[in-house]
């Protein structure tokens, strides 16, 4: 990546800053998928399938009936009616769960409880309501065609079929599929182990009192909810002052139990750039400003081979960092085909002004018109600080670099981040 130190920068007009779509790409390019491993069916719940699954037997494994009632063989019923009952000889009873206790040979019948194997011999069921049992006999009072009532076995799937292929993420209906084939150990993609840091001199824990001046540690919580939303396991590593020991500490500390990590603050221009300080100088982490806003000041590297993201402090830049740059590379890190964000064309209900050289992220609170276009309400100012405004969003407006001021009812792209806000 640039390290900027060597540009000239005019803010505003946007030189001498990367473009977000080369941003992203470049550091998406120095992403990898996470090693496959086995997991348990339960832990595997979100996560990619790494390899094909292929079905090893039938599903249903057996034929069973749908019905309770007697199986028979539909060519002996086929004349049956009230007036003209057929009778069979009831030879045993099929259980579920149990090897059916007798065959259906001619004039025979064999009970049978919904969800039972299918006795051999028969080849349709007879519903319990058109039947009058007496003692060892059964009064047949219906027909029922061949296969009526029996879910036949290989219905749902055949061996040697592709039961699942590599690429899915498992939910409900995967994770169904996966246990009734006897899958019970899937090979997946794991969640990304994130560790969070916050730097800064100034932060207390949300639970403390401020003194003067003190800023409650926002991020941490913000990236916790972020990271799990993502499908991440995030592991909160706390406030780490700002001192270069301390973070290299807490860095080095967590490598074996991260599969990356990412800190808030200490990445912008000032004598407490902490992480820059940190490793700069090492090499393993570049420093970018990226042309958006929030968010201009980006770092991202690697730490013994371990991606790194340093955002920047402000919570509003956080959460558009996270969105930019840091969720599709937990995507890509999780296996996932497709790493962004919906993205739908909203109608600006009032003007939303930025820096002219920089795409703009706005936050606003999308909501479908009487005519079922959607229209898009910015929910506050455009400060980084101003974290509230990301609470009442659920969209993020994109005011492209080169236009300062995106009038109320222009068109501009909208990325989804939930469905709505109550
Ligand atoms: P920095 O990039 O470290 O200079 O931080 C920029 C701004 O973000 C400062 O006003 C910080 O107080 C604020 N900030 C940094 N970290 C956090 C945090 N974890 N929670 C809330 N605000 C923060
Ligand atoms: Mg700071």
């Amino acid at each position: 990546m640039a390290t900027t130190s060597q540009h000239v920068h005019d803010h505003d007009s946007g030189e001498g800053l990367v473009p977000v779509e080369e941003a992203r790409e470049r550091l998406l390019a120095k992403i990898d998928p996470l090693q496959p491993l086995q997991l348990p069916l339960a832990d595997a719940y979100g996560c990619v399938l790494a390899a094909d699954v292929i079905a090893d037997r039938d599903l249903p494994e057996f034929a069973s009936s749908a019905m309770d009632g007697f199986a028979v063989r539909s060519g002996e019923v086929g004349s049956a009616t009230s007036t003209q009952p057929v009778e069979l000889r009831v030879v045993g009873r099929a259980l579920i769960g149990q090897r059916p206790e007798a065959t259906v040979g001619g004039g025979e019948a064999v009970r049978i409880a919904t969800g039972a194997p299918i006795p051999a011999g028969a080849d349709t069921i007879v519903p319990i309501e058109n039947c009058e049992v007496a003692g060892d006999r059964v009064r047949i009072l219906s027909g029922s065609p061949p296969g009526r009532h029996i879910r036949p076995s290989g219905e749902d799937v055949k061996g040697g079929e592709v039961l699942m292929k590599a690429g899915r993420q498992l939910g409900p209906g995967e994770l169904g599929l996966l246990a009734t084939a006897g899958f019970a150990h899937p090979t997946v993609h794991p969640r990304p182990r994130v560790v969070v840091l916050s730097t800064g001199d100034e932060l207390v824990p949300p639970s403390q009192p401020t003194e003067f001046g003190q800023v409650r540690d926002s991020n941490a919580y913000l990236l916790y909810a972020a990271l799990r939303e993502a499908g991440a396991q995030p592991v909160m590593a706390g406030i780490v002052r700002d001192d270069v020991d301390q973070l290299k500490e807490v860095i080095l500390s967590h490598l074996a139990q991260a599969d990356a990590f990412v800190s808030s603050g200490g990445v912008s221009v000032g004598e407490r750039d902490v992480v820059k300080a940190a490793f700069f100088r090492r090499g393993e982490l570049d420093f970018y400003k990226v042309a958006m806003q929030p968010g201009m000041p980006q770092g991202f590297g690697h730490i013994e081979g371990t991606p790194y993201f340093g955002l920047p402090g402000n919570p509003v830049s956080v959460f558009v960092s996270f969105e930019v740059f840091l969720r599709p590379a937990l995507m890509k890190m999780s296996g996932r085909k497709n790493l962004y964000r919906p993205e739908v064309a909203a109608r600006l209900a009032s003007d939303v002004t930025g820096p002219r050289g920089k795409m703009q992220f706005a936050r606003v609170s999308v909501k479908r018109d009487r005519d079922g276009s959607f229209v898009a309400t910015p929910t506050g100012g455009r400060g980084s600080n101003l974290i509230a405004t990301v609470s009442r969003a659920n969209g993020l407006a994109i005011v492209p670099a080169g236009t300062e001021t995106a009038p109320a009812g222009s068109q501009v792209k909208v990325w989804l981040f939930r469905s709505a806000v109550d």
